[in-house]
């Protein structure tokens, strides 16, 4: 084991290994979401890690193979692409920078708003940032932000189209009437094209050697600007796990992304990313294995950011 080390650069394979077979113990505590089918006929002892360092360096352990919808994992990336095309003042005019105490597709936190999304890791902030991906319907827009990332990260994403079948086959209401609530107050039209965008960069998906090369663009990478990447990461850090993202910055201290298919990416400022993916998850929504995996990373090897 790392004991008394240091950064991200002192992990070894062995302790990696390990982790990953206590992580697979831990996931019988979660569950598998049901509204998209598909996603609860994920393997819920299915755990992997990607681990990539600015110096090169990386690391991978258990199920690595296998390829996963990044569903809210895009959403920092959502952002980041928009602040660097459209710039700050035009991004945070349509959305928020505070964070919300409710469940990402709270219809009563956006209410008591007003309808101006609370931030842009929350459903609410989310369709209305995806409204304004360039693009003529749902699928087009999602290109844009699919070959970006691909061309910036060198990431091979693809869009899972049974896995948007499948987000399609059942109606998601919360979504739909947040959707609504953001039209009816003037924050966002037209309601079926965003919500379709939405859904389809929701089915963006890779391994999590994918998740982890997406990572680096929110560590000092030379084609991102700093002021982009520190204003995803500060809102990674505040609202990247919804309610719970207080408690995770005591426990763990770094910028954390969760999505509802169990990935989980984090950044470890100056030194690279971790991503994780592990479908069994908490309450909250987030991946059981993965913060557990997270948390053993980040205490061994003394990665909070307010060490
Ligand atoms: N597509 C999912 C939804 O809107 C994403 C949510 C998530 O990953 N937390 O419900």
């Amino acid at each position: 084991m790392a004991e008394s080390s240091s950064g991200l650069a002192s992990i070894t394979q062995g302790c990696l290994d390990h982790w990953v077979i206590e992580a697979k113990a831990r996931t019988y505590a979660g569950r598998l979401p049901d509204y998209i089918p598909l996603l609860a006929k994920a393997n819920p002892q299915w755990v992997a890690i990607a681990i990539k360092q600015t110096s090169g360096l990386d690391w991978e352990a258990g199920d690595r193979q296998q390829p996963f919808a990044l569903m809210s994992v895009i959403k920092p990336f959502l952002l980041l692409f928009l602040l660097e095309k459209l710039g700050f003042q035009a991004v945070f005019s349509r959305v928020g920078m505070e964070p919300s105490d409710q469940p990402f597709h709270s219809l009563a936190q956006l209410r008591q708003d007003r309808g101006f999304p609370r931030n842009p890791m929350i459903n609410s902030g989310a369709l209305v940032l995806a409204s304004l991906l360039p693009g003529e319907d749902g699928a087009t827009c999602a290109e844009s932000l699919r070959q970006w990332l691909n061309l910036y990260a060198g990431s091979n994403l693809f869009l899972d189209q049974a896995m948007l079948a499948s987000v399609r086959s059942l109606t998601n209401e919360a979504n739909s009437a947040l959707a609504n609530f953001l039209a009816k107050t003037s924050h966002l039209a037209p309601i079926a094209q965003t919500l379709d965008t939405y859904n389809h960069i929701c089915c963006l998906s890779g391994t999590v050697t994918d998740l982890a090369k997406l990572g680096l663009l929110l560590v000092g990478h030379s084609r991102i600007s700093p002021v982009s990447s520190r204003t995803v990461n500060a809102l990674m850090m505040t609202c990247g796990l919804y309610e719970a993202s207080g408690r995770f910055a005591v426990q763990v201290g770094l910028p954390t992304k969760s999505g509802v298919s169990g990935a989980l990416l984090s950044v470890v400022p100056g030194q690279g990313a971790i991503a994780c993916y592990s479908p069994a998850i908490d309450q909250t929504g987030n991946s059981i294995a993965g913060l557990f995996l997270l948390e053993q990373l980040a205490q061994t090897l003394n990665l909070s950011v307010f060490a």
